[in-house]
């Protein structure tokens, strides 16, 4: 079949589900990693055709987008930053918002003096993207990224291999740290911050195959990370260090308020490009 033809076919099985757009660009995304040709490829060739047995692959893709399994997972891979994270089901897919927390620090942080060496903290790293587009980025930095979930770290450290950083990752429970084993330029994390009350907003392809782990809290008890990150950030940040979060769009007041009585100086919200509060920075 012409891949043109069996393209139309493609986005028709899932318009239930997916509008065309949407279709359309997972089609040319899977077009890319299974078979290695681009979107310009067909357009220069409309006579490109898959063979019978390209079709095991394709089918099983689309009975798995049916069932709004995110095509990053079903493809191993998403871009972030850049760069190309391996991802699966026990880490969060990195999200557009978090590249602009990432960006956000690299502009603020990035120094011509290559001598002046920093260090860096990522709590609840996951796949590693905010660590690891960091180290690529600041090329001064040490970066050191911890997560709760085994599995987790064993995929960072493959990440951090993929894009050819050092990075060190290590299993750590922070709720249950007492106290970081050393001090920190920076320390960062987007943490666990889905309320409960909230888990009607999220989308079937999120709430049924990402980690719970990496996305919900107690409704009565929100900020729990936050807290505690911000006490262990207290203690082991360098003079003028700076402490940078993702937040819950809902929750930027309570943030404010949660820095300042900690005594963070210079405390600033900001917002995503969808216009929600979603990320704060203060230092000490
Ligand atoms: N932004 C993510 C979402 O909306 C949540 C990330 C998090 O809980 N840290 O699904």
């Amino acid at each position: 079949m012409k891949i043109k033809q069996y393209r139309t076919q493609f986005i028709k099985e899932l318009s239930p589900f997916y509008d065309a757009y949407e279709a359309e660009s997972f089609f040319y995304l899977i077009l890319e990693e299974k078979h290695k040709l681009r979107q310009i490829d067909l357009a220069l060739n409309h006579e490109l055709t898959f063979e019978e047995n390209d079709f095991v692959i394709w089918d099983e893709l689309v009975r798995q987008l049916k069932k709004e399994v995110p095509i990053q997972y079903l493809l191993g891979k998403t871009n972030f930053y850049g760069l190309d994270f391996e991802v699966n089901e026990n880490v969060l897919i990195p999200r557009p918002e978090t590249e602009e927390l990432v960006e956000w620090i690299i502009n603020e942080n990035s120094n011509p003096d290559k001598s002046k060496k920093i260090k860096i903290l990522d709590i609840g790293t996951g796949s590693g993207c905010i660590a690891i587009s960091l180290a690529k980025n600041l090329p001064n930095a040490a970066v050191f990224g911890i997560d709760v979930s085994k599995k987790a770290i064993e995929t960072a450290k493959r990440n951090a291999v993929k894009n050819n950083v050092d990075v060190t990752f290590v299993l750590l429970d922070i709720l249950e740290t007492e106290e970081l084993r050393c001090n920190f330029d920076i320390i960062v994390s987007n943490p666990p911050y889905v309320r409960n009350l909230e888990k009607e907003e999220i989308k079937k392809n999120v709430l049924d195959y990402e980690p719970h782990l990496a996305l919900f809290v107690e409704d009565n008890d929100a900020l729990i990370f936050y807290r505690k990150i911000a006490s262990l950030a207290q203690k082991r940040l360098f003079e003028k260090g700076k402490l940078y979060f993702e937040i819950n769009q809902y929750l930027g007041k309570e943030m404010i308020e949660l820095l300042e009585n900690m005594d963070f100086k210079n405390v600033e919200l900001r917002k995503d490009i969808y216009d929600n509060d979603r990320m704060i920075k203060g230092n000490i």
